[in-house]
Formats: C-alpha cells, structure tokens, sequence
C-alpha cells in the first residue's frame, strides 16, 4: 500500500502528519486533515483492510463482564412492569430510551446489550462479524447477522434506533455504514455512537502509542463526525466526551518512568488513585478530552 497525498475521507490534500511512525513501528503516517478533521492512520496492510479477514478467525473479542450483566438483567426484569417515571429512573443506564420499538445494535459482539433490550421489550436485532461471537448470541435466542451492514439488506425507514459502538474507526469507508445507516433508519430515529476521541487528553499524552494501526484506520473529532453527519442528512443531536478508568491508570502507570515522587503514590495507593482518577474523568469530560466520544445522531423527520 503506498502513501496518499489526500485525505480518504474527503478527498481534500490539504493533511498535517501528526506522525510519521505507529506505535508498532511500521512506516505508517498518522494525518489529519485540515479541510474535515479526520485523523487517519494510513498506509494499512491489506489484512487490516478487509474486516472480514481482520475479525473472521479472531476469538471472542468482547470483554464483557457476565458478572456486571446478570446483574443488570436482574433490574431490568424488576423494573420493567414499573410505572414509567420508575422505569426512566431504575433503568435509564441500561436500556437508554424508552423501548418496544426496533432496534438495531451494530458490532453487537455476543449480543448482551440486546438481551438487555429484549427483557425490556424491544424488538432486538444484531449484527456482527466475527462468527465466535454470533454463534454465542444466537446461543441466547437472539436474532443477530453475520457480515457487514451493507449485506444485510434490511427494509428502509425501519430502525428507530441504531446503536454503534467502537466500529466507526475500524471501517476502510465510514461514507458507506453512514450512507446505509440513514437509509435503514426511520425519520425521526437515533443512532448511538462511540468511537475514540482524536481530541482526547489520552490521544496528546500518548500520542502515536495511542491507537494501534492494525485495525485503527480512522480517528474522530467533533468536527469531522459533524462533517460526516452533513454529508449523509443527519443531524448531530448532542454529542459528549467519556474518560474511562482504565486509560487513566494506563496513562498513570506509563508516566511512572518519570520516576516522579509523585507519581508512585498516585500509582501505588489505592486511595490516591481512586481520587486522582476519579478527579480526571470528571475533569476530562467536563472540558471534552475524554477518550471516547459519545454522539446521538438524528434522522430528520
Ligand atoms: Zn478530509
């Protein structure tokens, strides 16, 4: 694969290289463009490219934890014969929005989300690409796809809710799941996104270290998920940022090469470090240099 001069998102060659090396040490570039904002890391082995190939084999890639899910399955079975003001309240972490309606959960891994859906009453659907994990939510009686979404051909104008988290950055095209995202879901419908923050005081702190360039193609802002909105008639509703725990105590644990006295408490005493780490996560989302982006995406009606 050779170097591009342009950008592979826009098109635009007007690129700044952040970097000209990849925490694997390949003669990848990341860059980022001035005209839409997208950083990408490029150029990326035909392997990595095709997710087919990248995901097919792997073994199960969720780490879920089947302990923290028994237990909200249990208060979604609870609650959800509540009156709804109780079940806004009880159930608004898990099964976020109101249910009974079509949903579609995109890189669904085993499908745990949607079990949780489903107990709630929403007409659940999954899509997946790697075969270990489909076999394992099927297993659970759940509907979900093998392959990509562009191959499942569901009906237009029929998902009220489409959730996708980390699988925008590992895509060769994120035009083309946008492009069939707004085409399968209904006017007025939602998509949920995650994708990793380029923005985020982890990607400046670790820099080329940050995203791993077998997989990583693309890096999102603010700006270019807003960009790549447009482009597809959708509307970015609202749009945060989340710090999670274990980056920080990577970051932390990675700073202690400075040797700084400092820095061993923070690492080694577990009070100080829940502070300290607490602290930042609140800080971090409160000024939008978290790690991860969270975006609530709408199809006008
Ligand atoms: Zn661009």
């Amino acid at each position: 694969m050779e170097n591009k001069n342009f950008c592979l998102f826009c098109g635009s060659s007007s690129l700044t290289i952040l970097f000209d090396k990849t925490r694997e040490k390949t003669n990848s570039k990341i860059s980022r463009c001035v005209n839409c904002d997208i950083v990408f890391i490029w150029p990326q082995s035909d392997k990595d490219l095709d997710l087919k190939e990248y995901y097919q084999d792997s073994p199960s890639l969720s780490n879920y934890n089947e302990k923290r899910f028994l237990k909200r399955l249990n208060r979604v079975k609870i609650f959800k014969n509540f009156p709804s003001f109780l079940r806004k309240l009880f159930l608004r972490r898990i099964v976020f929005p109101e249910g009974k309606q079509k949903v579609l959960d995109i890189g669904c891994g085993p499908g745990m989300y949607l079990a949780l859906l489903k107990e709630a009453g929403w007409q659940v659907q999954g899509l997946e690409i790697n075969a270990k994990e489909v076999e394992h939510g099927r297993s659970f009686g759940l509907d979900i796809f093998h392959g990509k979404l562009e191959e499942a051909n569901f009906p237009s104008d029929y998902f009220d809710y489409i959730r996708i988290v980390q699988v925008i950055e590992h895509l060769s095209s994120p035009s083309r799941i946008f492009e069939e995202m707004e085409r399968v879901l209904k006017p007025g419908g939602i998509i949920y996104l995650e994708t990793p923050n380029v923005n985020s005081w982890a990607f400046g702190y670790f820099k080329e270290n940050w995203l791993s360039v077998g997989g990583h193609i693309f890096g999102f802002s603010n700006d270019s998920l807003g960009f790549l909105c447009e482009r597809y008639g959708l509307r970015l509703k609202r749009i945060k940022s989340r710090a999670a725990k274990g980056v920080i105590q990577d970051a932390l644990k990675y700073a202690l090469r400075d040797k700084s006295l400092f820095l061993k408490l923070v690492t080694k005493n577990k009070a100080i470090n829940f502070f300290v780490v607490r602290v930042m996560r609140l800080f971090l989302a409160l000024i939008g240099k978290g790690d991860s982006l969270i975006a609530f995406i709408e199809k006008d009606s």
